[in-house]
Order: C-alpha cells, then structure tokens, then sequence
C-alpha cells in the first residue's frame, strides 16, 4: 500500500467525459490497495474566463474578490470528481481551502502554502479517496487566497510534502517533460528523467508543463515527481535529484517565453554610481531586472543602457525612471514584442563552445539577438518575437534532440 498524491490539470478535467475518465484512473488506484489524495485543477479555460468576467466589471479589481471568483474554477471540479467517484462506489469526499483548511501566506493572487491540517484527511484517506482544490488557500485572517498561475503543482507538491507521501503525480495533457513545447514543435522528444536543477530553470524560463515554485519546494525537500498523461499509458518523466541521471547531451532542453520587455536609456552620463541610481528605485519598487547590456554611445562621456524586465512591469519601470530626478538620460525607448530563447542542461558544465554553437545557429537564421544572460546550467538570449519559434527550431536540431 502506498499513499499518492494525483494531481489532474485543467485539461484532464476539461470536460464531463475527461471527469469520468480520471475517476476510472482513480478507481485503478485504490483497488490497487493505495490511499489517495487527488488534487484538481479548474476545467481548461476556467480561471481565464473568471478572469476576464472580473476584467469586464473593472480593469482594477479588488484583488481579495478576485481570489474569491478564481478559487471557484476548482471548487466545481472537486465536488464533480468526488460525484464521479461515488458514483463509481469508491468512497469519496471533496474538502474546500477553508474546511482542511490550507493555510497561507503573502498577498492575493500570490500567496504561498504555508501549512495545512492534515489530521482529518490523513484518517479519511484509510478509507476513502479525498478530493482537494488546487491553486488556493485561506490566510490566517481567514481571507481565501490564490497562489499564481499554474498553483495547483504547487498544491500538490506541497500536500506531498505535508503528508508523507510515497509519490507526487502530475497528470496532465502531454507525454510528460519534453525537450521542448511538444504542441509547439512536434519533433520534441520526451524526456525520462530530469534534474530539480535543470526542471526548475525550463520552467522559470517558459516551459509551463511544471509551475516553477512546485518544483522550487520539491527540490528543497527532495521530493520525486512524475509528470504523466492522463490519456495514454506511456511512462512519463521522472524529476528528481541530479546526482543519478548520466548525462550525454549538453542541452536537455529549449524553453521560450513572451513575458519579458527591453527598456533602453540613451544618452546616459558614464561615470561611477550612475547605474546604480537607476536599478535603486527599481529594486525598492520590486522591479526584476534580468539582463543588463551598457554600450558606449557615440558621444563620448554619454553611454546607453540597455536592461530588460518583465512584461507586465513594463509602465510602472518607465513611470520610475522619467519621475525620478537622480536619473538623467536623454531618451527612454522600450520594446515589448520580444522573447526569451533559454537552452537549459546541467550537461553545459562540462561541454565547451555551447554559448558559440547557440550563437551561430541563431545568425544562421539570420536572428539577432538583443541581449544575453547565462547561469552554469543556462543560455538565454532576448531576440524579436516573430522569430520565436524559427529560433527554438533552430537550437532544438543544433543540440540534437530532435
Ligand atoms: P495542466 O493543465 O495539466 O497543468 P499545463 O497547460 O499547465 O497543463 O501544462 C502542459 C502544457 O505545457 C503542454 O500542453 C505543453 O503545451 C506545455 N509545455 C511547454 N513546454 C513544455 C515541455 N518542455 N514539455 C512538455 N510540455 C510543455
Ligand atoms: N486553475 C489555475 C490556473 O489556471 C491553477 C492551475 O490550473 O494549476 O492557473
Ligand atoms: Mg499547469
């Protein structure tokens, strides 16, 4: 007998046929003799249609009433799942944030799981399945809470943890973790076994099939993982510690995302302290600076500096930089139809000429890059959007995981 926690994408629980076919999934398992913690999703386009509803009522919306709206989407998934099974007379029983309850911390929309009572579902599980929702939880003030896109990873990780659990499952649309976006580029390859390391920054990076704090919190308490489909039978990929995977490739895998923006300040003055009066306030407002490119302008004492940050920071960085007086420049430009091209493996380490490879691949293409970040592990290059997937193509046959 082992305890499992199964974790169903929106996906997998889109439809009412999609809702009976995990049931029976489920169904498996517990005659299999295991005690099982299932936690759901929303149906697939859910949360965005919340979402967009509140947009419709007021682009600022209360932030405390949209987590309320948002934890809905799974609230409808958990009682239909835990129905499907009753149905099937397998004993069951859906629980809300509030009734375990799930305890969080950090503001609406991006909270983190902080603890969660485990003493009545752990008693329950001996003989029926509970049912949980995903994505969500209650602050000590009782407020219910969200915990960012894609949370439900983060909820299962997190009950795996909290629960002793002899196994994390992610069931979702796709094979498993493939060496790129597999509904993006078809010749991607699925991917056996990856490292924390490695699966943290594909998804940090853009590869959405694993939210990153899941597999931030799973790596912190070494916690395995398996992401699987929920509609064939194959193997999916196992995710865990680094030191067993014996690693032939340099590159495990290409991940792109549209998320970032490039500000560049022209007509900067080049002495001493100059960059740091720019990135202070940035920093004070939380603003994520991730590349920073300076070039000489030019006029000779003049510079430019080039730096990019996420998208949706986009107004708010260049409201700072024109109303703080410390901060003199010429002109600001920003471009916000760029992506990031990032190619990720721990096998980077020990292969020369990668970072010249990645380089000539793209001006092959004929694709310019705008700016350049790398870690032991990671490459990624901020190029114009258009060029996105011809780009990812291009890194995925030149590494050879097509
Ligand atoms: P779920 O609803 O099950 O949580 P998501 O939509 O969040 O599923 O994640 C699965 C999707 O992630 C896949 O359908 C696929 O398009 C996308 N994806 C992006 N990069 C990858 C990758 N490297 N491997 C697998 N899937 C990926
Ligand atoms: N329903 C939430 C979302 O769409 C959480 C999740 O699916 O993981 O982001
Ligand atoms: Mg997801």
């Amino acid at each position: 007998m082992k305890k499992k926690v199964l974790k169903f994408g929106g996906t997998s629980v889109g439809t009412i046929e999609r809702i009976q076919h995990v049931s029976n999934i489920i169904k498996g398992e517990v005659e299999a003799g295991n005690q099982i913690i299932v936690v759901v999703s929303a149906m697939a386009g859910k949360t965005n249609e919340l979402i967009k509803f509140s947009q419709d009522i007021d682009k600022n919306f209360d932030k405390r009433e949209l987590d309320v709206l948002l934890s809905t989407g799974e609230q409808v998934t958990c009682s239909l799942l835990a129905g499907a099974l009753i149905g099937l007379k397998i004993k069951s029983k859906s629980w809300l944030n509030w009734q375990i309850p799930i305890l969080t911390e950090g503001e609406h929309s991006n909270a983190r799981i902080i603890n969660m009572n485990v003493s009545k579902i752990n008693e329950y599980i001996k003989e029926g399945v509970a049912i949980v929702p995903g994505f969500q939880g209650v602050s000590k003030k009782g407020e219910i809470t969200t915990i960012g896109r894609g949370g439900s990873d983060a909820t299962a990780v997190a009950i795996a943890k909290l629960f002793n659990a002899d196994s994390c499952e992610i069931y979702t649309d796709v094979d498993g973790v493939f060496s790129t976006d597999p509904n993006k580029i078809p010749v991607a390859k699925k991917i056996e076994k990856i490292s924390y390391d490695e699966m943290l920054e594909l998804s940090s990076l853009g590869a959405k099939v694993m939210q990153s704090s899941a597999v931030q919190t799973a790596m912190m308490y070494d916690i395995p993982l398996e992401v699987k489909s929920t509609f064939t039978n194959r193997k999916g990929t196992k995710i865990f510690d680094q030191q067993n995977i014996d690693y032939t490739k340099s590159v495990t895998g290409v991940a792109y995302s549209k998320d970032d923006a490039k500000i560049t300040l022209i007509g900067v003055e080049d002495k001493p302290g100059v960059a740091a009066n720019i990135f202070e306030p940035l920093n004070k407002s939380q603003i994520n600076v991730d590349m920073v490119i300076q070039n000489i302008s030019s006029d000779q004492k003049k510079t430019d500096i080039t730096f990019t940050i996420k998208r949706d920071d986009l107004v708010k960085t260049k409201d700072i930089l024109k109303n703080n007086k410390s901060i003199k420049f010429r002109e600001i430009t920003h471009n916000d139809k760029v992506s990031k091209i990032s190619i990720v493996g721990a096998g980077m380490v020990s292969t020369p000429g990668v970072t010249y490879k990645m380089f000539r691949g793209l001006a092959d293409e004929k694709i310019n890059i705008l700016a350049i970040s790398t870690s032991e592990i990671k490459l990624s290059v901020i190029i114009n959007e258009e060029n996105t997937l011809k780009a990812v193509k291009k890194l995925h046959t030149i590494f050879e995981l097509d």
